[in-house]
């Protein structure tokens, strides 16, 4: 890069657990510092501290139970903006020179929806003309305006998303940092021998978030994917080069599957006797589509006397309205029994290797088999393979599958 033209900025994201104490928050300002003072301009996103998050909506529960959405956001808007304030300052008594916006006032404009607002665009020019003069520019993550000039949020986990869409606004690379140190073949609290990945494809990356790897969100790493953002998942703990994002691995993988995870917050609704109509599954699964709830594992069994039993899974938070709708639906239908079964989890397989080689389901369900576990449904795409499995199964499953992969820590050379 050529002397005086400005390097394209950084932004580093830190999450709740890494801003919960004031000591976190100094190594957090510590952080942001160095690379400020190694010359790069730093845009830093920051998350609500610890579980304030959480305990805003207990708070605002306890007051109203069924709180109109646009106060939820107005509420919880306010933890981000905490944080950011108390970056800023800290970076202030380190001697670097620090400002702090919202969501609106860094231009993150969103559609007119709450809670799950997406971002529409953004207007990056007063980040510029800050950076440009020499600041570090902390912005409160998971929040922006409507056009009726109205605070919305971006969905739980939503400050990577602030960061990926203010990295591709500004052309900058995007760096997450939680206290992990990288994304791993399965979570290392349940597979001890799990290792770190160098790399993930943005593919198998928003995959793996989607069944419940919790180091990035999902709606993150898509927009990081379409907007050709790169991103690398860090720990704010440790120095190490985590695990970078990128679009295909450089290499064809060795092995057919890349990570794995496991998702005990997902609920079974199973909808009994409904006629076997065509036409059926689309008024269910429409009316579940309106709730807005996301339907994952489907499955419907062969019909009896032209009658049949559909089943499917949701996240566990959608699973009370789920069962709601789903119900309406089928007595509209002249269906029978709607029930839901908490106890289940899925375990589930990543890899865009998977494409090329047959067998790797059959080897899932002779692994699990030979564990005795029972699978309840499954579901696949070309890069995934998920069972539904009973909860009390859920972690032997997960240690199972990822040691008959050779995810093992040391293990890799005997895949295959
Ligand atoms: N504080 C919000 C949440 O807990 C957003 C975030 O942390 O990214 O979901
Ligand atoms: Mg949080």
């Amino acid at each position: 890069m050529s002397e005086g033209s400005p390097r394209s900025p950084v932004v580093m994201k830190f999450g709740g657990s890494s801003l919960a104490t004031p000591e976190r928050v100094r190594v957090v300002a510590e952080r942001i510092a160095r690379r400020h003072r190694q010359g790069d301009a730093v845009v830093a996103v920051v998350s609500a501290q610890g579980d304030t998050t959480d305990e805003l909506l207990a708070r605002l529960h306890e007051l109203a139970p069924d709180p109109p959405a646009r106060e939820v956001d107005m509420l919880l808007a306010t933890g981000e903006q905490q944080s950011a304030a108390l970056v800023a300052a800290t970076l202030g008594t380190f001697g670097v020179s620090a400002v702090s916006l919202t969501g609106w006032q860094a231009g993150i404009v969103t559609d007119p929806s709450h809670r799950r607002a997406r971002i529409h665009g953004i207007a990056p020019e007063r980040i510029r003309r800050l950076l440009a003069a020499g600041h570090v520019v902390v912005v409160a993550g998971f929040q922006g305006l409507n056009d009726l000039g109205d605070v919305t949020t971006l969905g739980r986990g939503g400050s990577d998303l602030t960061a990926v869409a203010l990295a591709a606004s500004l052309g900058g690379t995007c760096e997450i940092y939680s206290d992990v140190d990288g994304v791993y073949t399965a979570d290392p609290r349940i597979v001890p021998d799990a290792h770190r990945l160098e790399t993930i494809s943005y593919d198998e990356m928003m995959e793996l978030a989607a069944l419940g790897a919790q180091v990035l969100q999902a709606r993150a790493v898509e927009h990081a994917w379409q907007h050709g953002v790169e991103v690398q998942a860090r720990s704010t703990f440790a120095d190490g080069p985590g695990t970078k994002v990128l679009a295909g691995t450089g290499t064809e993988r060795i092995q057919p599957v890349t990570g794995t995870a496991l998702d005990r917050s997902v609920a079974r609704i199973l909808c009994e006797r409904v006629p076997d109509r065509p036409g059926i599954a689309a008024q269910i699964f429409d009316a579940l589509a309106e709730g807005p709830i996301n339907v994952d594992v489907i499955v419907q069994s062969p019909s009896h006397e032209g009658r049949t039993d559909i089943a499917f899974t949701v996240s566990e938070e959608d699973a009370l309205p789920a069962e709601e709708i789903a119900r309406a639906a089928v007595a509209r239908l002249g269906g029978g029994h709607v029930s839901r079964d908490a106890d289940v989890a899925k375990v589930s397989l990543v890899g865009a290797g998977m494409v090329s080689r047959p067998g790797v389901a059959s080897r899932v369900f002779r692994t699990l088999a030979d564990e005795g576990v029972n699978i309840i449904a499954i579901s696949t795409s070309e890069i995934k393979i998920s069972c539904l499995v009973r909860r009390e199964d859920g972690q032997r499953s997960l240690q199972a599958v990822h040691r008959a992969f050779g995810l093992g820590e040391g293990q890799e050379e005997q895949a295959e």
